[in-house]
């Protein structure tokens, strides 16, 4: 007998975030991740719109990892009527707790400072999601091991398979109806210096593919050479070397990156401050997760008593009037909010200080004003001449580029009898969609967001 199974593009649909893939089945209903939109106002804005789906017919989320683009829309479906499980790894669900909290108070402040200033439309201006409605949600977390089939119903099931990324990463197979569906998750590196390579699929019926680096290959760059050089310039112009930086993986990978760069003997002993309440709660899952990475626990602990931890905002005065030269690491990683603003507000100015700039920086934030050559930015209200000298990374991308997705995919072994390309702008998954075509041969649909499509089993 034929199955209809219908797949809603709800979100990462046409572009990168917000990615929520809803699979409906006779016999139970799925949620794929349950993200928010990030970047521009007119998709953010998309944030604040209901699901055009019945959200009572939810039995379940299981979700791939935990970044806000891929979990940040949760405690909306949980307002929305949402009281199944929420399905992921441990770590994940860890990393996802973090964001959400972290996700629920910047909004919090954000209404409150529209309240205060009166710039809202709304009034009075509402969070989008408060800190006890992200609390409500993460009471709805249940852990699922790695590589484990569970059983949603006789005729369907899951298992989530390590995909490198972030860590807890997975990708989602999901077997309905005796067919392979395969939702790719975001894909990580092969190589990487925490996390080991993604595992990759062997068979896919239906494959939701992302495509966020599908038009891309990653730059090669000498990394050891190009920050030691950076150091030593920092040291010899007794000056400061700030870091803003991502608090998920990224600011983790940069501590490796110097701590590894200090046993080789490439830098000296010089002092390395890490300025990030959310980093350092992300360090705390790497802790408690040794086997989702590749550090050792006598390696994580050396290079966590190499640095110096800041807890209290008090500390980060003192970091700043400590005289000696030194390296600093702060969030937020694009420079629109976190610790970091209190470090350059203070020391942009002076042509001692060296930034570098280690993540992808969004159109109209600070770090790309910083990136594109700015000579004043401006905090708080008040303009600041940038003397600092910029410099940037590009190659500490978490995400497998083209030859890596096209990597991922070659242990397939039947032909998909679908391709659906997701979570990348409309110019990278055109050039991917030609690269599967002549790769593979596949034909390769690129779905539209909030579209629905008809699947027969
Ligand atoms: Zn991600």
């Amino acid at each position: 007998m034929s199955q209809p199974v219908h797949i809603s593009f709800l979100g990462g649909a046409e572009t990168v975030t917000g990615s929520k893939f809803l699979v409906k089945t006779s016999e139970k209903t799925i949620l794929i991740d349950c993200g928010m939109f990030q970047g521009l106002k007119e998709l953010r804005n998309r944030n604040w719109d209901n699901l055009p789906v019945n959200v009572d017919d939810i039995d379940i989320v299981l979700l791939t990892h935990g970044h806000l683009d891929h979990v940040g829309y949760l405690p909306r479906l949980v307002k929305q009527g949402f009281s199944g499980k929420i399905i992921g790894t441990a770590p994940t669900l860890a990393i996802a707790e973090i964001i959400l909290r972290d996700s629920a108070k910047i909004q919090e402040e954000e209404a409150k400072k529209a309240n205060q200033e009166n710039y809202t439309i709304h009034h009075p201006a509402r969070p989008f999601y408060n800190q006890h409605e992200a609390t409500k949600t993460i009471e709805l977390f249940q852990t699922e091991e790695e590589n484990k089939w569970t059983n949603l119903s006789t005729n369907i099931a899951y298992r989530l398979l390590y995909n490198g990324h972030i860590i807890g990463a997975t990708y989602i197979e999901l077997d309905i109806f005796n067919k392979r569906f395969v939702f790719s998750g975001d894909v990580g590196r092969q190589q990487d210096y925490l996390l080991s390579p993604p595992k990759k699929p062997e068979y896919a019926d239906f494959l939701f593919m992302e495509s966020t680096y599908g038009d891309k290959l990653h730059p090669k760059e000498n990394l050891d050479e190009m920050i030691s050089e950076i150091i030593s310039d920092t040291i010899h112009k007794n000056g400061n070397l700030i870091i803003p930086c991502f608090a998920v993986e990224r600011l983790q990978t940069v501590m490796y990156l110097l701590w590894a760069l200090y046993k080789k003997n490439k830098i000296p002993n010089i002092p390395i401050f890490i300025d990030s309440p959310m980093g350092n709660n992300v360090l705390e899952v790497f802790n408690r997760f040794p086997q989702w990475h590749k550090l050792t626990s006598s390696e994580y602990n050396a290079m966590c008593n190499h640095m110096n931890i800041i807890e209290s905002y008090k500390e980060t005065w003192d970091t700043i009037d400590d005289k000696r030269s030194k390296i600093i690491i702060a969030g937020s990683g694009m420079v629109t909010g976190g610790r970091v603003l209190t470090y350059l507000q203070q020391l942009i100015d002076n042509k001692n200080t060296t930034v570098l700039l280690v993540g992808y920086q969004a159109e109209g934030t600070r770090g790309r004003q910083l990136q594109e050559g700015a000579h004043e930015i401006k905090f708080y209200g008040k303009y600041y001449p940038v003397k600092a000298s910029i410099k940037n990374i590009e190659s500490l991308s978490a995400h497998a580029d083209q030859n890596g997705l096209l990597n991922w995919l070659s242990n397939i072994k039947n032909q998909p009898e679908k391709i659906f390309l997701i979570h990348g702008e409309p110019h990278a998954m055109d050039a991917f969609r030609l690269k599967l075509k002549n790769t593979y041969n596949w034909e390769v649909t690129i779905p539209k967001l909030n579209s629905t499509i008809e699947l027969t089993l």
